[in-house]
């Protein structure tokens, strides 16, 4: 039984609005800029979060913080404007800081309840060798802000909305393939935007290396195996609120 399917819940492209909460300036295009870049394409009003500034993105000693956080914004925004991001939001967390999962969740609570996601996309939290705690904390915030916008709790934030459904991207789990192939080249682009991050030696190889692994993809989950030969897929990790929440069969999904 397909719990999303019984609630009559919408397929992953058919949502027409999306709020893409990331824990740096270039997870969202990395996960999912094919698939983001296709919905805008759709129609979808697309809400992009970022919870912290990047600040610590450099490994040159000589760069300042405050200089990374204007520089990956720039970035930011215009990566964004290359995939049909309609609107920029950030938290302002500081990068790889101190601060709490709950704290990220109370910030993004009154952001769901005013616009009304159909969708909630992040990175997921529980690949199970994911050691960097912003994207820890990020996607667990996100799943607890989902179900605790849904409540009466936190009524200063605004009336409850119950966001349907959430994917997660870069998950260990995916249960949904997205064909971006129409898409691909614009998703590489929006990456590479982000100079501060790829604009190096390694950029070949790593480009190289997310080609393979969404042909790989494509090629496993075409939506016609033998059709079609060769492609790029993005996989998520797709979810109904209420398999958020005591819901042991989910990671099955
Ligand atoms: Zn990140």
């Amino acid at each position: 039984m397909d719990i999303r399917q019984l609630l009559g819940l919408p397929e992953l492209l058919e949502v027409r609005s999306l709020v893409c909460v990331q824990p740096h300036p270039d997870d969202n295009e990395v996960g999912a800029g094919g698939t983001l870049l296709t919905l805008a394409q759709r129609g979808c009003r697309i809400v992009f979060v970022t919870v912290t500034d990047g600040r610590w993105g450099a490994e040159d000693p000589t760069v300042s913080a405050q200089d990374l956080i204007a520089v990956r914004r720039g970035e930011r925004d215009a990566a964004g404007q290359m995939i049909g991001v309609a609107v920029q939001l950030e938290l302002g967390f500081e990068d790889g800081g101190d601060y709490e999962e709950r704290s990220v969740m109370e910030a993004l609570i009154p952001i769901l309840r005013k616009e009304k996601p159909e969708l909630v996309m992040t990175v997921d939290p529980w690949m199970p060798y994911e050691s960097h705690p912003d994207h820890q904390k990020t996607g667990r915030a996100v799943a607890a802000a989902v179900l605790a916008a849904g409540h009466i709790q936190f009524p200063e934030a605004g009336a409850p909305y119950g966001v349907p459904q959430v994917a997660f991207y870069g998950s260990s789990y995916p249960n949904t393939w997205v064909d971006v192939t129409a898409t691909w080249e614009t998703k590489m682009a929006a990456i590479f935007a982000h100079k501060s991050q790829f604009d190096n030696t390694e950029w070949p190889l790593l480009s190289q290396y997310f080609a393979d692994q969404a042909a790989v993809a494509f090629r496993n989950h075409a939506p016609m195996p033998g059709v079609v030969s060769s492609g790029y897929a993005e996989a998520f990790k797709v979810l109904s609120r209420r398999q958020l929440h005591f819901f042991p069969s989910a990671v099955y999904l």
